[in-house]
């Protein structure tokens, strides 16, 4: 055994007692911690999923912080930041009784601008931003308490597009420059997916380091494919407007500057359109647009130069300006160019097919050791899928550590007999509400349904209204934010909430919070997405299968993550239905049963027997 490996097994298995019972040894995290440390020994690109229960964040938190190497690790969401940085990081220093600087670092749309908001005079920000930005010693927003206006946020946050950065006279206080400063000084940086695809792009932002840890790596693709591409909105014009409104520059030049940022605005909002949806956008054939609106955005940034009061909303126009070039000379293979309406707002984007090669090539190549993690990476119990999706082809190892919980014996899973078509939605609708009806009377609320597209979601929502079961709250996404909906069923257990999208992930309901989970589909990808279609389309036109070198495999990720949600603990037990009747009656269906926690399947009299047995023993009755 090596030196750090030995090191990294002597704490799990005898340092942990320095706890006081607050951590237990675990032999799987003692396992990974030993694997990870080997692979940084060794180097190279590695992939290890744990499940649920292993605790893998000291499992690769430690060996990295015992190497003594600069590390940094990147994990999906703010949240899960947060999360290291004020847990689980001084958690594992205080085990090892070791001094190491760590910091955490968020993507700079999470930091005040203090140019912007000294320029914006407080006056159009409501008060509690105000109070708040006055006092604050980091700018970081997720300080703020509740849920800031999120508009009023964007009008004062940092923004690429404006940033003056060297030249800005508020750069001696820029709190997003001291968090890089910090960031940079700093032995183990917490950053998230996005900021580290970003920042591995730009130089001087992430310190060198050696060992680059992916948390949550199944969700690295994505927001490479959101950071590696173009953008075009109205919404950009947003920073201009504003810093022309702000300046101190004088009022006839302010008023002529403003109604020509006006009327670009209104030039890039006939280019994109205002009818809602997601298709297909072709720069060839907008070219003519696209060329007026780079040079309506350019002449505005000429006309502003010289005038240090505008730099920013110069800077804005350069960008736009650039954004719209970026989309003329964009080559069409291996990109695909749509537009969509996000938030009611039309913009355009253009993705790369295939953004692990360009993971691979300008992030991942920056580290000697990449160790890339999480519960919901293997499919059918090979990471082919996730390696090839990350760039990581050429892996020096691999290692599925599983979960210590005995899914068998906490959890069942039916797929009824007789389920309707996928693509009845009318009939799909009535028989989920009719499992989560019998599932949450039982169980006295406590479930939770996850459907895979809005439609779904709101049909069934009027089927919950219109006979909700007595005593009990039915809780629908979009009613308010994912946040106070998820804050309601923890404290009330007598509600049903039903989601899509966002809920399928990062949702923590341990203990008998969450007993009861219905799935409405198999949740493939829409083929009808652009990005899904293109993607597809290179896939086949290239002679491989896209049904089952993307779609399945994609599926069967979100639905591990899915079904994820209900055993978060030892002693959780619960059922899962799902309603997809091609689960029990294609060919494919027995590679995703095989890549799902072992729940114990059953009929479904079985699984409601196994709801009220759960109902039993929780209120003290007889199992
Ligand atoms: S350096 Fe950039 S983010 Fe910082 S205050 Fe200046 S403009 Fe704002």
């Amino acid at each position: 055994m090596d030196g750090l490996e030995e090191a990294a097994a002597s704490f799990f298995e005898d340092g942990l007692q320095a706890s006081g019972g607050r951590f237990m040894p675990r032999p799987r995290q003692t396992a990974m911690a030993r694997r990870i440390a080997r692979a940084i020994e060794d180097g190279g690109r590695y992939i290890f999923e744990a499940g649920t229960g292993v605790g893998k964040s000291l499992a690769y938190l430690i060996p990295s912080i015992l190497s003594g190497r600069k590390t940094i690790v990147s994990t999906a969401t703010l949240t899960l930041q947060d999360q290291l940085f004020e847990k689980d990081i001084p958690d594992a220093a205080a085990l090892l009784s070791r001094t190491f600087g760590w910091a955490v670092l968020k993507g700079r749309g999470n930091y005040l601008c203090l140019r912007k908001w000294r320029a914006s005079h407080g006056s159009e920000i409501p008060e509690e931003i105000q109070a708040w930005a006055s006092g604050t010693l980091t700018g970081d927003f997720s300080e703020m308490p509740g849920e800031p206006d999120a508009a009023a946020l964007a009008r004062i946050r940092s923004d690429s597009l404006d940033c003056l950065g060297s030249a800005c006279p508020e750069r001696s206080s820029c709190f997003l420059l001291k968090a890089r400063a910090e960031a940079r000084r700093a032995d183990l940086l917490v950053v998230n997916h996005h900021l580290l695809i970003t920042a591995s792009q730009e130089e001087d932002i992430l310190p060198e380091s050696e060992i680059l840890v992916v948390d949550e790596a199944h969700r690295l693709e994505d927001a490479a494919a959101e950071c590696m591409g173009l953008t075009l909105s109205a919404g950009m014009m947003l920073p201009v407007i504003d810093g022309i409104a702000w300046s101190d520059a004088p009022v006839s030049s302010k008023a002529s500057h403003l109604s020509s940022a006006r009327e670009l605005m209104a030039s890039i909002e006939d280019l994109l359109g205002r009818e809602p949806g997601t298709a297909f956008w072709s720069p060839l054939e907008h070219g003519r647009e696209l060329e007026a609106v780079s040079s309506e955005a350019a002449s505005l940034a000429a006309a502003m130069a010289g005038d240090e009061g505008l730099a920013g909303p110069a800077a804005a126009c350069r960008g736009i300006a650039a954004a719209c070039d970026g989309l003329m000379t964009l080559p069409s293979e291996g990109n695909c160019v749509f537009r969509e309406t996000n938030g009611g707002r039309p913009r355009i984007r253009a993705v790369p097919l295939e953004p692990g090669r360009l993971i691979e090539s300008e992030v991942f190549s920056l580290f000697p050791v990449v160790v890339a993690t999480s519960a919901t990476m293997s499919v059918g119990g090979s990471f082919a899928y996730t390696a090839g999706r990350l760039g990581l082809e050429e892996l020096d190892g691999e290692g599925d550590f599983g979960s210590p919980f005995d899914y068998a014996d906490q959890a069942v899973l039916t797929c009824p007999p007789d389920l309707p078509d996928p693509d009845d939605h009318q009939a799909l609708a009535g028989t989920a509400w009719r499992w989560g009806e019998e599932l949450s009377s039982v169980l006295g609320g406590r479930t939770m349904l996850l459907f895979t597209s809005n439609r779904n979601l709101q049909m069934t929502a009027g089927n919950a209204r219109s006979s909700p079961p007595p005593g009990l709250r039915i809780l629908v996404q979009g009613e308010g934010s994912r946040r106070l909906m998820l804050e309601s069923f923890r404290e009330d257990p007598r509600a049903v909430l039903l989601g899509t999208a966002s809920f399928w992930e990062g949702v923590d309901l341990p203990g008998d919070i969450l007993q009861a989970l219905v799935i409405d589909r198999l949740p493939f990808p829409s083929p009808g997405h652009p990005l899904t279609a293109a993607r597809m389309r290179a896939i086949d036109e290239d002679g491989g299968s896209s049904f089952m070198s993307l779609m399945l495999p994609s599926a069967v990720i979100r639905l591990r993550q899915g079904v994820g949600r209900l055993i978060r603990s030892s002693t959780d037990r619960g059922v899962v239905v799902i309603l997809d009747r091609r689960l029990g009656a294609s060919s494919y269906g027995r590679l995703i049963l095989r890549s799902l926690p072992a729940f114990r399947p059953v009929d479904p009299a079985g699984a409601m027997d196994f709801a009220r047995s759960i109902a039993g023993a929780r209120d003290g009755g007889n199992p």
